[in-house]
């Protein structure tokens, strides 16, 4: 009569029960019910009070997220296998918002269509020289590619220097992607220097336009020389310039990467950047230039192709107005802040201090080091850190597993010193 089993709620009050129902958060009724049944029979097999059953039923709901969440240990800032730049709180929470339905085409004014995504084209522009336009498209990529097509792709000549035609990660390469436009690529100058004669020489009437490429990843030293953007903007055909990186404007601690304004002024016609590398965004690409230039990307055919969705265009929009970004906030990491951190996890696990440099990273300041500090721990630890939960991933050099705090909040500071004692434990060697 007593018997405790008859306390155990019926599988239709559970699902009815509000908790449930929001921490399942829209999951379908048969993705519900295995985590329902699994705490019922561990009720009535005595292993959990019935009280219990909803808790329990809680905390055995499918996790159906097909992404990971990664600690990035690396000192790698922005990270390309670790989804480049992440984002900022303001930008998160736009996105959750944009998640639902939202104003994307839609002018609450007049009740009809609006301009897509006309916030963060006004939050750009606010940042740019006067009478600059903007446009955004899926990536760096997608932004070079349609510029080349749409100055080019009916056969014409670009002018580029062979001090630029470079491959930027995984065998991308950029040249290719000019010429799978149609386009026909005109080089000029050598690997290690360009003139401004050699740009002179070149020009015909088949010119669409010049293209200057950051050649990002990497560093041509010694006799090298090429040619700035204010002394091609008068041969008389438009100058395109990918900047690769996505600063808006000069950064001081960054003296050697270009930026979008500074190249606007020089005269350039188009510039085309990425959104998720030092600018701190989603995946994006940014073309920035002559209003009437830019109008003729948004009406080419191939724009609606390369358009991005709400939620990167609210990710933008954010990223741009609410000012830091996790990206600039690990760059400046002060060095001494990492020590402190660094020794304390040290302590916690067991391992040594030891001077670490952390990159930029995603192509961006090739030569650029930030000065910071590691705990090194054996190699064997970095799969079980890897796989294990949170994953934490490091950087293996020389028979060491390095950890660096640069890039991990501080926050996680803690539930990475538990995971490294996890994987210890776990038979780590
Ligand atoms: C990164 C980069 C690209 C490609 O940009 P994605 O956003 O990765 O498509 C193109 N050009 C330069 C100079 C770059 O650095």
């Amino acid at each position: 009569m007593n018997d405790p089993r008859r306390r155990i709620p019926r599988t239709d009050q559970l699902l009815a029960d509000p908790r449930l129902t929001r921490a399942g958060r829209g999951l379908r009724r048969d993705a519900i019910l295995p985590a329902i049944h699994q705490a019922q029979e561990r009720a009535r097999a005595g292993l959990i009070a019935p009280e219990d059953v909803l808790e329990e039923a809680i905390s055995a709901l499918p996790d159906v997220s097909t992404v990971r969440a990664v600690l990035n240990a690396t000192g790698v800032v922005v990270h390309t296998n670790l989804g480049r730049a992440p984002l900022s709180d303001s930008a998160i929470a736009a996105v959750v918002r944009a998640a639902a339905y939202t104003d994307l085409e839609f002018d609450v004014d007049t009740g009809r269509r609006g301009p897509r995504g006309a916030g963060v084209i006004g939050a750009l522009l606010d940042q740019l020289p006067e009478g600059t336009d903007a446009m955004v498209v899926n990536n760096g990529a997608a932004a070079l590619l349609l510029a080349i097509t749409a100055l080019a792709g009916g056969g014409d000549e670009v002018v580029v220097s062979r001090g630029e035609l470079v491959e930027i990660g995984d065998g991308f390469r950029l040249p290719d992607l000019m010429v799978s436009t149609g386009a026909r690529l005109r080089e000029v100058g050598t690997t290690n220097r360009t003139r401004r004669a050699d740009y002179t020489a070149a020009i015909g009437p088949r010119t669409a336009a010049i293209v200057k490429i950051h050649p990002s990843n990497f560093r041509v030293e010694g006799f090298t020389g090429g040619v700035s953007v204010p002394d091609l903007t008068d041969l008389g055909v438009p100058v395109v310039v990918d900047i690769g990186s996505g600063l808006l404007a000069p950064d001081p601690a960054l003296p050697d990467e270009p930026d979008a304004a500074s190249a606007l002024r020089a005269g350039a016609a188009l510039v085309t950047a990425s959104g998720d590398k030092l600018l701190g965004g989603p995946q994006a690409g940014l073309l920035l230039g002559e209003p009437p230039l830019v109008q003729r990307l948004r009406r080419h055919p191939m724009a609606r192709a390369l358009r991005v969705d709400k939620l990167t265009l609210a990710a933008l929009g954010a990223t741009l107005r609410g000012g830091s970004t996790p990206v600039t906030t690990y760059r400046g990491a002060d060095p001494e802040a990492l020590r402190r951190r660094t020794e304390v996890l040290a302590e916690q696990v067991g391992g040594r201090v030891r001077r670490h440099d952390g990159v930029v990273g995603g192509g961006g300041a090739p030569g650029v080091r930030l000065p910071g500090w590691a705990v090194a721990l054996p190699e064997g630890l970095a799969r079980p850190l890897r796989t294990g939960t949170p994953c934490v991933v490091g950087h293996v050099e020389g028979g060491e597993l390095l950890l660096d705090l640069r890039c991990v909040p501080e926050e996680a500071d803690v539930e990475l010193a538990a995971a490294v004692l996890a994987a210890i434990a776990a038979g780590g060697p």
